[in-house]
């Protein structure tokens, strides 16, 4: 079913696909479209089902060359960054207006059972040969319209069906828009490092950011034994949801243990959290510098956790020299929820295997951190921590996740 509304849906062969921001990058247009067809052909390699996805004359269409699984491909197109609408479409042969007429009628039986609706054809010619003009062809349809189903009524201000008859190669016929994500596609924005934990907001930080069209990386800092096997696959699984999105996401594991053992000997414990998380930003950054990434992504929001208040957020953001994207800063954590169980992270971030910062969690952590404090602490590690840090980065694992 499209919408609640439509109820036939064999008759489908094809989508229209809308694209809204796009259209307005002026000479950059193309690259913005050809990356959207390149993501649209990504996302539907999981369907069952052979497509073929052309741009012609500004516009972009999926045609089905078999038989194809209706609903999992609407689904798939859903998750594709840049698509604004999805419009299922149907193809006649160009037979003559007679043969249109019927073949429009026919539409409307099948699409709408329920016919007590208002509704407005807008026909359009690309061959201007065609018989008929745009103006004439609305009357003419609409006067068809109205003789099979005395039932419906014209309202050419806000139908509620507005029907699309485009005669080009073939003569297309559509009516109904199911809405798409919206935002970037995929590679248009350049590539960000997400620090992604196995927890409800990184993951969404991750989508949002990637909706911008920015490819992601990711770093996962994993501390075995303390961490289990059974946290890194969920964070792997994460990142597999993430990716249905936002395309192949390089996952980078890294060996934390030492490190954090290492902190938890020589600091203050109530410090603990913010001088590792310090850790944790700067291997980001060389990774993301290695990696030509032009950013860090995390999923913090002001005042979630003691590491998450200003002061704090301060004092993790001064180890950095990349920007550091947070897109959750101004979320309450309901809206955040909202959004990870609508891209389906949500059940899996729930599922209670503890990350890292759980097992070495102070009892009170600092809240305020002042920072010459903390940077004053972290000499407490000097002696070994550069090499520390220099294992961590040799003995990463990658793990490329991808959906398709
Ligand atoms: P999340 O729900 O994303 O885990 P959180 O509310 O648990 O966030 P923190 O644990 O303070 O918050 O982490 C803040 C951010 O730091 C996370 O959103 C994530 O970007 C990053 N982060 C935390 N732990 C890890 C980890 N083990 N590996 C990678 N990134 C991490
Ligand atoms: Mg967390």
């Amino acid at each position: 079913m499209i919408c609640g509304k439509v109820q036939v849906i064999g008759m489908f062969t094809a989508f229209l696909i809308k694209y809204a921001e796009i259209g307005v990058k002026g000479k950059n247009r193309y690259l913005f479209e050809d990356a959207l067809v390149r993501q649209i052909k990504y996302a539907l390699k999981r369907c069952d089902g052979e497509f073929a996805v052309r741009k012609t004359d500004g516009r972009i269409y999926v045609d089905a060359i078999s038989d194809f699984d209706y609903e999992e491909t609407v689904a798939a197109l859903g998750r594709v960054f840049g698509i604004s609408g999805i419009c299922p479409m149907v193809y006649v042969e160009d037979e003559g207006f007679e043969k249109l007429g019927q073949d429009v009628v026919a539409y409307i039986g099948r699409v709408y059972p329920d016919r007590n609706k208002s509704f407005k054809v807008s026909a359009r010619r690309a061959r201007k040969n065609y018989p008929l003009n745009s103006m004439e062809m609305n009357a003419e349809l609409g006067g068809l319209i109205l003789d099979a189903y005395p039932e419906m009524r014209v309202d050419v201000h806000k139908p509620d069906i507005l029907l699309s008859v485009e005669v080009r190669d073939k003569v297309y016929i559509y009516s109904e828009t199911i809405p798409g994500p919206g935002g970037m596609p995929a590679g248009t924005g350049g590539k960000g490092m997400l620090l992604l934990s196995g927890g409800i907001d990184s993951p969404v930080a991750g989508w949002m950011i990637a909706k911008r069209g920015v490819w992601i990386d990711a770093v996962y800092f994993h501390a075995p034994p303390y961490t289990s096997e059974r946290a890194k696959q969920k964070v792997i699984d994460l990142a597999g949801k993430v990716s249905a999105y936002a395309g192949p996401i390089r996952l980078h594991v890294i060996n934390f243990t030492d490190i954090q053992l290492y902190i938890y000997e020589k600091c203050p414990h109530d410090e603990l959290t913010i001088i590792m998380r310090r850790y944790m930003m700067r291997i980001a950054e060389r990774i993301a510098r290695a990696t030509e990434c032009l950013g860090l992504i995390t999923g913090e929001s002001i005042g979630q956790v003691a590491s998450q208040t200003m002061q704090s957020l301060m004092a993790t953001d001064e180890v950095c020299e990349m920007p550091v994207y947070r897109p959750l800063i101004g979320f309450d954590k309901m809206d955040i929820v909202e959004i990870a169980e609508k891209i389906d992270t949500y059940e899996t971030s729930i599922q209670p295997y503890e990350d890292c910062c759980t097992i070495f969690v102070a009892r009170h952590p600092v809240t305020k951190p002042n920072l010459n404090i903390i940077r004053r602490h972290e000499h407490n590690l000097d002696e070994k921590i550069d090499e520390l840090v220099q294992t961590a980065l040799e003995t990463e694992e990658v793990i490329t996740v991808s959906q398709a």
